[in-house]
Parts: structure tokens; sequence; C-alpha cells
């Protein structure tokens, strides 16, 4: 699950900040088209195998709301490079959080200082060392202590998520490394904070397979979480007129996946994604696999 780099060199924050994606919108036809090649994607359900490689399957074990919430936070900030790789980091912390009362009850007990000891001794993913794990869950926790629950950091609107890691950010402990910070990009630096738009795709959303948890906030102002399968497959449905996979980028595909299903244009992320994540598609024109993919109709590969 490659996340997106960050700006384009050249582009000032402020200029990226108060620029919407200006995208050509896709005309009638092309709506007709994309919708006949998509729609038939999402409707042919979410495979267990997708399932099975996907972040989300760490937050679907928890049935609580708050453990949901911090799952899903924990689960998406670790969600860069393959599952395979993250996936036992995960699966070995939520274990101990598990321990604790569940991932809400062990965010809250670190961010009061309750936890002796080293609880995620040997826990480690790429640059987030053991103790920036701990400052993850801790950060978690004092949202939760301060706001009661993580749906009420991201108001309604479509600055949610601007806002929602306005307000994590000042959660971070005072001595938060370098990795740790880096966990909460911001849309106004130009990243596509792949990570966080999943995680309210994640919480928003009630079609398969995500939550629903956070009916306050609309499907339709949700970003598309535009990792390295995403941009591409956007560029093969002439979907993005942006090279640099960044928070234009991401806008700029989500108002033409908006332009086929204005209510939910996130409906598609999950099986373009898994197109990419599964080798379904290769990224590339392919003899073997091209012939055989829905999408090959309408593919510019
Ligand atoms: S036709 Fe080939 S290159 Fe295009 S999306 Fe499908 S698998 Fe990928």
């Amino acid at each position: 699950m490659g996340e997106a780099p960050g700006p384009v060199a050249g582009e000032s924050a402020a200029s990226r900040a108060s620029q919407r994606a200006t995208s050509a919108a896709p005309t009638a036809a092309q709506v007709v088209s994309l919708r006949a090649l998509l729609d038939p994607l999402v409707e042919a359900g979410v495979s267990p195998a997708d399932l099975a490689n996907d972040p989300i399957r760490f937050v679907r074990r928890y049935g609580k709301a708050p453990d949901q919430e911090v799952a899903g936070a924990v689960s998406a900030c670790l969600a860069f490079g393959r599952v395979s790789l993250f996936g036992p980091v995960l699966t070995a912390s939520f274990a101990v959080a598990d321990a604790h009362g569940g991932p809400a009850a062990f965010a809250l007990a670190l961010a009061r200082g309750e936890v002796p000891g080293r609880p995620l001794t040997g826990l480690y993913y790429r640059w987030l060392k053991e103790a920036d794990l701990v400052a993850l869950f801790a950060t978690f926790g004092r949202a939760l202590a301060e706001h009661g629950s993580l749906a009420a950091i991201f108001p309604p609107g479509a600055d949610s998520l601007a806002h929602g890691i306005d307000a994590l950010r000042r959660c971070l402990p005072p001595d938060a490394s370098r990795a740790l910070r880096a966990s909460f990009p911001h849309p106004r630096d130009g990243s596509a904070c792949k990570r966080w738009c999943m995680f309210l795709r994640w919480m928003v959303r009630t079609g398969a397979p995500d939550l629903g948890l956070w009916s306050h906030l609309q499907p339709a102002d949700l970003v598309i979480p535009l990792d390295t399968h995403v941009f591409r497959v956007a560029g093969f449905l002439g979907l993005r007129t942006r090279r640099a996979p960044d928070w234009r980028a991401a806008e700029e595909i989500t108002a033409g996946l908006r332009a086929l299903h204005p209510p939910d244009p996130l409906r598609y992320d999950f099986a373009l994604a898994h197109l990419g994540i599964s080798g379904r598609c290769r990224g590339h024109r392919d003899e073997v696999v091209c012939p055989a993919c829905p999408l090959a109709p309408g593919c510019r590969a």
C-alpha cells in the first residue's frame, strides 16, 4: 500500500491550500462508460482474499466504537508498504492492547501514564520505533480523554480531515519524534494524506467493507486514499491530469468519481486499490493479465 510522496516542487503551501483540483470533469459520455466499467467491479463485492490483505481487517475485529476508532487510527498510521510486513506488528500490538482491555482502554491508560514498563517491547515498523508505537497509542488516548471520541475531532464538512489532523497534532507528546510527527501529514502541505483519508473512509462509509461508524460526516465529502495503485489506474482511466500523487491529485480523482456517483465517490476505492495490491493489475500493459481485466475496454495503459 504505497503512500503518495509529498508536494510538487515549486508550489507554495499557500497556493496548494487555496486551490482545488481543476481537472476537466468527465463528460456525460465518459461518465456513462466509466460507470459501465467500474460499477461491476463494486457490485462483484469484496472478496475474502482482498479483505485478508487489507488493514481494515484489524479494525473489523472490534465491535465497540472507541476500540474501532483507536484500532483504525493505529492501523491506518502503519499502513504503508505491504500488509504482510506491517500486519504482524499490528497483530502483536493489538494483542497487547487487548490484554489491557482493548485498544481504547490501552490508549487511555498509556495517555494517563498508567502502563508500567515497556508494553510493546521489541515491536517496531520501519522508521516507527517501539517508543513511537507507544506514543502513537498514547496520542489517540489523549484525544479520547480530551474530546470523548476521535469522531469529535473531525467536524462535518469538506475540511474535516484538516481539522482532525490539527487536533491530533495537538495531542502529540512534546518530545514526539520526527517519525511519529510524519504520521500526521496535512493537506495544506500538499500531502495526499492517504492513510488518514483511508481512516475516514473506514469510519464514514457504510458500504462494504467499511464500518459506517460516523454518521455526522457525509461520504460525499471524503477524499480518495491515494496510493500508488489508485493513482496509476486513475491515470489509465483518464481520471486525472495531475502528474504528482499529491493532495490536489486526490481531489481531482475524487471529483471524477463523484461525477459517477455523487453521494459516495469512494465506493470505487477498495476495488481500484486491490486491483494493484493483488497483482491483478501489474501497472502496465501485460498480455497475461490485461485480457481478463474488466477495465480493459477503457484502459489507456
Ligand atoms: S487493462 Fe491491464 S493495465 Fe489496464 S487496469 Fe486492467 S490490468 Fe491494469
